[in-house]
């Protein structure tokens, strides 16, 4: 499945920063837009999706720490924050009639079920999408990591990275550099040793020990149905 036939299970990675439409907190227009082209997605495809949701709109631990705070302390309110958005996303996804789970690494029975991986596979078999939060419930990772962890976890056959601003990977930062050229594929290794900053090198380096491909591609413009279904689209990292 994938390179390019239609994905059976996914992790889909978002990032924080969308949902707050380029502001501190979420913007529900935003959320309506990503969860529409996810729920179209699953009507396209029948894919299994489950996600896992940024918190760089609420906070950011390495942030935090410039302005005083201690690290992990700001690492929690990190993770916290993307609960937030987590909340918002299962909210937009109900109301296009997709039935979804919220699962957190930190607990919060009243607010999400708490992550239980076995747990996690039977939603996705019944149809429903799990959004997990929370991160991995550690101070030093980020949410893409988690995406990895995840993915490996649940048995998904890879992780898609949805990105705004920019369509794959590039050799040197598009914004700034009017010649650079978007790789189409490359291996985990040429990315970590490029030092591109795509995904933090904790959750490259975890795919590529355990042979998790990784799509990077734009968010929006239908591109999420496209990568779900396994369309040549944005950059496939892979062995
Ligand atoms: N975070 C963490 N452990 C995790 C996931 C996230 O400590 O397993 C914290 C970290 O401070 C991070 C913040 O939560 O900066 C928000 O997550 P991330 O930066 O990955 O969000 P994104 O960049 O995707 O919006």
């Amino acid at each position: 499945p994938g390179e390019r036939g239609r994905y059976t299970r996914v992790v889909l990675k978002l990032s924080g920063e969308v949902f707050g439409g380029g502001r501190v907190g979420v913007d529900p227009d935003v959320v309506q837009a990503i969860a529409r082209e996810i729920a179209e997605a699953i009507r396209q495809t029948g894919t299994q999706v489950a996600i896992v949701v940024g918190g760089g709109n609420f906070f950011r631990g390495a942030e935090l720490k410039n302005r005083g705070m201690e690290q992990a302390r700001g690492d929690y309110m990190g993770m916290l924050g993307t609960v937030m958005n987590c909340l918002a996303l299962q909210d937009f996804l109900e109301k296009q009639g997709v039935d979804t789970r919220v699962q957190t690494a930190i607990t919060m029975a009243q607010v999400a079920e708490p992550y239980i991986p076995r747990k996690a596979i039977r939603h996705l078999e019944k149809g429903r999408v799990v959004i997990f939060g929370a991160g991995a419930g550690m101070p030093y990772f980020t949410t893409d990591t988690t995406a990895a962890q995840r993915a490996l976890e649940i048995g998904a056959e890879v992780v898609l990275m949805a990105k705004q601003g920019v369509d794959g990977i590039y050799d040197a930062d598009p914004k700034s550099n009017p010649d650079a050229v978007r790789f189409d594929t490359m291996t985990h290794r040429e990315l970590l040793n490029r030092g591109l900053k795509v995904a933090d090198s904790t959750a490259v380096s975890l795919c590529m020990d355990n042979g998790m491909p990784i799509v990077v591609f734009g968010l929006f413009d239908g591109n999420i149905a496209r990568a779900v279904s396994g369309a040549k689209i944005g950059t496939l990292v892979s062995r």
